[in-house]
């Protein structure tokens, strides 16, 4: 079912070249346990920078990440990252690279083993469980990376813009099929993606972020039931509400330019 996922007024500084500066101010975001929050936002907004802080493989420079009510302190098998280049072991087979949370966890039990076989099932994989990636596809190797992370049980999914390097249809695929498994098993997600449909598409609720600094701008209730089919993307309600996306992305990255031009 997932666990609920609270970011609390995260900020985060790096030094570049000897200077501060602030790549998150002050970010507040709560997933609830088993729904999808989409992050969307322009480059450099801090995306990256939140989810590796909600990873536990950053310190937030002030603010905290709960889970469940407790404070992350580094990373943790409850949360499975996703990125966007495949992170398939090319040496492993689909099936062996599925079962490897488990194995190096030494969690490789009968449970293990038939939430592997679910979701070989369930990602149109069973064909491939015993090739090794080299003869997949893109895609089909994504289907490797989603899989993996759901067959290590981990409680909160995070992905970093898994879908950028799909072709349209691909992803469009793989995001009904995101929809799908969560579904048939609900975990906390956060989903990143700089593309506004996909952001609507797929999550409850869609964080619009901004830059300079990085920080939500705001939160934005996705009108529609989680049993979604592509087909919604046409509809009235949904372009409206990426009409209304958009808007605000453009007014944010206009102030930000301003604010440059007074900062000159
Ligand atoms: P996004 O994923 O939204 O594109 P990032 O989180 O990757 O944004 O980056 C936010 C800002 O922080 C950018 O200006 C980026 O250049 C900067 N940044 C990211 N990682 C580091 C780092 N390790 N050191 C210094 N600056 C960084
Ligand atoms: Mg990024």
């Amino acid at each position: 079912m997932g666990t609920d996922l609270s970011i609390q007024a995260v900020s985060v500084d790096y030094t570049l070249k000897g200077r501060n500066f602030t790549a998150l101010s002050q970010a507040s975001i709560d997933v609830p346990a088993g729904t999808t929050v989409s992050l969307v936002g322009p480059s450099g907004c801090g995306k990256t920078t939140l989810l590796n802080v909600i990873g536990g493989f950053i310190r937030a420079t002030s603010g905290h990440v709960l889970v469940g009510g407790i404070p992350v302190s580094g990373p943790g098998a409850e949360r499975a990252m996703v990125f966007q280049a495949d992170a398939v072991f090319p040496w492993l087979t689909v099936r062996q690279n599925l079962l490897y949370g488990p194995r190096i966890r030494k969690a490789l039990d009968s449970a293990a083993l038939a939430r592997c076989d679910k979701y070989l099932e369930l990602m149109g994989l069973a064909a491939f469980a015993d090739e090794y990636p080299k003869v997949l596809s893109g895609g089909m190797r994504k289907r490797v990376d989603v899989a993996r992370a759901y067959v290590n049980d981990s409680a909160i999914v995070l992905l970093d813009e898994p879908f950028g390097a799909l072709d349209d249809f691909t992803k469009s695929y793989l995001q009904d099929e995101l929809i799908h498994l969560s579904l048939v098993e609900p975990k906390t997600t956060v989903f990143v993606t700089h593309d506004i449909e996909e952001a609507i598409y797929v999550g409850d609720v869609v964080v619009v972020m901004a830059t300079r600094p990085g920080r939500v701008a705001e939160h934005i209730e996705v009108p529609f039931p989680r049993d979604r089919v592509a087909s919604i993307k046409d509809s009235d309600e949904f372009q409206q509400v990426r009409q209304r996306i958009q808007r605000l992305l453009r007014q944010e990255l206009t102030s930000a330019m301003h604010r440059e031009d007074g900062a000159a």
